[in-house]
């Protein structure tokens, strides 16, 4: 290719209409909205950076595989597309639908967990935490030191320590812990890759303790294109064939297609083992629905099975990760504090050194979330006191990129908004709650601006 510009690899068939609001309405919608941006009305938001789930844009191969949904209660052909995508990618013998990733997650853990065990991973994702511990299990995070500093740019931050996987089975004995998990790429670490040096290392300890290895795999192909791009030996390789390498060490997985499934709803939980795909077929009949449909439509695994194999092709990813670096890049040249490096799917502000005069029981990223929107009708979410309280080691501002959905000049928009925001930071004032639930307060909770503090 002679250009270097690397650019959309598609043309747009439909478009959605996105809505201009003034800074005045935009004011006071985020009254209305307590300073609250999950209860903000989608319409009154120009670009949505809330997350990348389920809010991707599907190809016309996906519109088109939708209408050869096959809508039989069992045995659809619509189930067999789906399982013979699945496993040519990630070749495990049991493929069981679910309507999304958690509902996996609480049919694995149902199964393979009980009261007192430990389940490690390099960080478990907050719906992965929760099931592990509804069933009275402990959930152990074990990343990488590099992976705990937003400034560290070591290439891939999403790595397990190997060395305190073997300790912490040394400690509490294998019969504690029914699987290891790794998230590909570590969403809560940063969207940060695990280079597949690290999967094999894991792998290893895991069999010689006879310990069955698991993939939250939401952003397979997402890693699988880091690992081609940065980790020696993988520079020839197709990124599918880096992801099924890297399954091969594994026993399972769980999914949410609404990532790199490149659909709009839909999971998956893979096994290889026998019994237990019984047992989770068993609890599938009970909560989810029949195992060749598992509570979704036809349609919907016609478009996953389309879609799992759209997220692997070259071209597309080249441009997913290059539209995240550039985001990342062009805010970070201007001082902007940013989580380093530029994640998979998303771009995380470091909102206590963006708003270093908001102390951290004032919520710095609940205020510069509510400014981008206020500058420019920007969406984002806070990671940090609001959703975490005294946990919160950090404060951080997600920008999470939706799959094929912006072009590069909502791109640039969007950094001259950040870098309009950036200017003017000394002006933005803190945040009080005035109302919270008792769990998982940051989707329903009510705030307002703390009183500005005059100087002397
Ligand atoms: C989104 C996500 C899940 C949960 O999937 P849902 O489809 O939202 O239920 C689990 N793990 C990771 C890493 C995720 O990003």
């Amino acid at each position: 290719m002679p250009a270097k510009t690397i650019i959309e690899p598609f043309r747009i068939k439909s478009v959605e209409p996105i809505r201009w609001t003034t800074r005045v309405q935009r004011e006071q919608l985020l009254e209305a909205a307590y300073y609250n941006l999950f209860l903000l009305p989608a319409e009154d938001v120009l670009i949505d950076l809330l997350t990348d789930s389920g809010t991707g844009a599907m190809s016309t191969h996906q519109w088109a595989a939708i209408m050869e949904g096959d809508e039989s209660y069992a045995g659809s052909r619509s189930f067999d597309h789906f399982k013979n995508s699945i496993q040519d990618i990630f070749g495990y013998r049991h493929v069981i639908p679910t309507h999304q990733g958690r509902a996996a997650e609480r049919i694995l853990f149902g199964v393979a967990c009980k009261k007192g065990d430990v389940v490690p991973n390099n960080t478990h994702f907050d719906t992965t935490r929760a099931n592990i511990e509804f069933v009275g299990a402990e959930a152990v995070d074990l990343v990488i030191e590099e992976g705990k500093h937003p400034a560290s740019t070591h290439p891939f931050k999403g790595n397990m320590d190997v060395a305190a996987l073997e300790s912490l089975i040394e400690r509490v004995g294998r019969e504690r812990i029914p699987l290891v998990m790794l998230t590909v790429t570590n969403n809560s670490g940063g969207g940060q890759p695990v280079s597949m040096e690290n999967v094999r290392q894991v792998s290893t300890v895991c069999r010689r303790h006879s310990i069955p290895l698991y993939f939250d795999a939401c952003r397979f192909a997402e890693n699988a294109w880091f690992i081609k791009l940065r980790e020696k030996g993988y520079e020839l390789k197709t990124p599918k064939e880096v992801a099924q390498e890297m399954f091969r060490y594994g026993d399972g997985c769980t999914m949410s297609a609404k990532k790199d499934g490149m659909a709009n709803i839909g999971g998956f939980l893979c096994t290889n083992n026998d019994l237990l795909a019984q047992q989770e077929k068993d609890l599938l009949i009970l909560t989810e629905g029949y195992p060749t449909y598992g509570g979704l439509a036809g349609r919907d695994l016609e478009a996953i099975a389309v879609g799992v194999q759209e997220s692997l092709e070259e071209d597309y990813l080249r441009y997913r990760i290059a539209s995240t670096a550039y985001l990342g890049n062009h805010i970070a040249s201007q001082g902007v504090p940013i989580v380093q490096p530029p994640g998979g799917h998303a771009i995380y502000l470091d909102a206590r050194a963006f708003l270093p005069h908001i102390p951290p029981d004032q919520f710095p990223g609940v205020a510069l979330a509510c400014e981008l929107y206020l500058e420019g009708g920007i969406r984002s979410v806070e990671i940090g006191a609001l959703m975490f309280a005294n946990a919160a080691k950090m404060d951080l501002v997600r920008l999470a990129i939706p799959r094929r959905v912006y072009t590069q000049s909502h791109i640039d928009y969007v950094v001259e908004v950040i870098l309009e925001v950036w200017k003017n930071r000394g002006n933005i004032p803190g945040m009080k709650l005035t109302y919270e639930a008792p769990f998982l307060r940051h989707f329903t909770a009510h705030l307002e601006p703390a009183r500005v503090a005059v100087a002397g």
